[in-house]
């Protein structure tokens, strides 16, 4: 079936590297980027994603897991890939194969990795990854913890077979505004500082030092150090505008039956709708087996040519009703736009009660990803 027959999600990978130029031009000289392609890419398609970042000049990529990065090996992506999460000591043979970057969160981790290395009489090249305040993977290192946590990094990267490349953090609120959030911030960086300072005069140099997300590339320039690691801008949200960054997904569908139903009827499942006038409604096909959020039901609108069209009744699971009576010129085929240039993933986002991050990766893998020209997409 043609890709666009359903429902598809039109990708412009000229606005992802719209939005990576964007992003450099406000960096310091010689700060290397990291692109984060978790999450296929946060549903872009991380093989497609990672091979345009690739050509364009990107140092490092990261993803979430094991599978996340032998798929981009297995598509020929040659640079630096970090994996964020936990891999098994099992897999350390894989890594080293695959020339893979591993995060080390903990002293017992590093331990195990380094007898799987020795055995293999080959090095893993590891990131350490430090806990400063987001309270979720990585060594403590606030309040009392600073003396035992820098010592366990130390004893960490002295492990041998192991190549301590790298170092970061992860910021919990640099995307939140007011001063409580900066300040947080803030005692962030600077803790993460002194943890790299005490490590090092112990006489561990660590080669790229790291932990601006993309809250703190679009608002603590100073936290750039070696590396930048943004994930969301380059998906063009997240910036509140300053960078100029277009948005690189557009979820399409189309009007694929239209009905006439009179005043009072209940409208899909739990008629928690009910029809206040004769109305003109067109069903399209996206539920939220394709990413469309059921929480949204009853309580947004999807863009077609002549405007917004609501949404009614309880989203099922592969389609969902829209009212047309307003718009007579939306006919069978019409194609609506779900999020991308009329309506931003960001506002859908928020009348779900969540982030932008969450709709574009909840794009599923039925919906067929079509590359388009930056022309059809600005
Ligand atoms: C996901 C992730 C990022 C990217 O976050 P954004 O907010 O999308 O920039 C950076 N670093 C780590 C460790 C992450 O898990």
């Amino acid at each position: 079936m043609d890709l666009r027959k359903r429902t598809w999600a039109e990708i412009s990978l000229d606005n992802i590297e719209h939005n990576y130029r964007r992003i450099r031009s406000i960096l310091p000289e010689n700060c290397k980027f990291l692109g984060v392609v978790k999450a296929d890419a946060y549903g872009h398609g991380a093989v497609e994603v990672s091979r345009r970042l690739e050509s364009i000049g990107a140092d490092y990529l990261a993803v979430s897991c094991l599978d996340e990065a032998v798929e981009l090996r297995d598509a020929g992506i040659g640079i630096p890939i970090l994996i964020l999460g936990h891999t098994p000591r099992e897999y350390v043979r894989e890594l080293i194969e695959r020339d893979l970057t591993q995060t080390v969160t903990c002293e017992a981790k590093a331990i195990e990795y380094s007898r799987e290395a020795v055995a293999l009489g080959r090095t893993l090249r590891i990131h350490i990854k430090v806990d400063t305040g987001m309270s979720r993977l990585g060594f403590l290192t606030a309040g009392g913890h600073f003396e035992k946590g820098v010592e366990n990094i130390v004893s960490a990267c002295r492990q041998p077979r192991l190549d301590p490349e790298g170092v970061y953090t992860h910021f919990a609120v640099s995307d939140e505004p007011g001063v409580e959030a900066r300040r947080y911030t803030e005692e962030q960086f600077a803790l993460f500082q002194r943890v790299i300072a005490a490590v090092e005069s112990a006489g561990i140099r660590f080669r790229i030092r790291h932990c601006a997300n993309s809250g703190a590339v679009a608002g603590y320039p100073e936290t750039a150090l070696d590396m930048v690691r943004p994930g969301i801008l380059l998906y063009g949200f997240g910036d509140g505008g300053k960078l100029g960054l277009r948005p690189c997904m557009r979820l399409m569908t189309h009007v694929s039956t239209i009905k006439y139903i009179d005043a009072g009827l209940p409208v899909s499942y739990g008629g928690a709708f009910v029809t206040p006038r004769r109305t003109r409604m067109g069903v399209i096909p996206i539920g939220y087996a394709d990413g469309l959020l059921r929480s949204l039901s009853n309580n947004c609108s999807f863009m077609t040519e002549q405007g917004p069209a609501p949404q009614r009744g309880r989203i099922c699971m592969d389609m969902c009703m829209i009212d047309l009576t307003d718009l007579p010129q939306v006919n069978l085929e019409s194609l609506i736009e779900i999020f991308g240039q009329r309506q931003s993933a960001e506002t859908l986002a928020a009348q779900a009660g969540t982030i932008s991050y969450e709709l574009l990766c909840s794009v599923s893998k039925r919906v067929p990803r079509v590359y388009v020209e930056a022309s059809a997409q600005k």
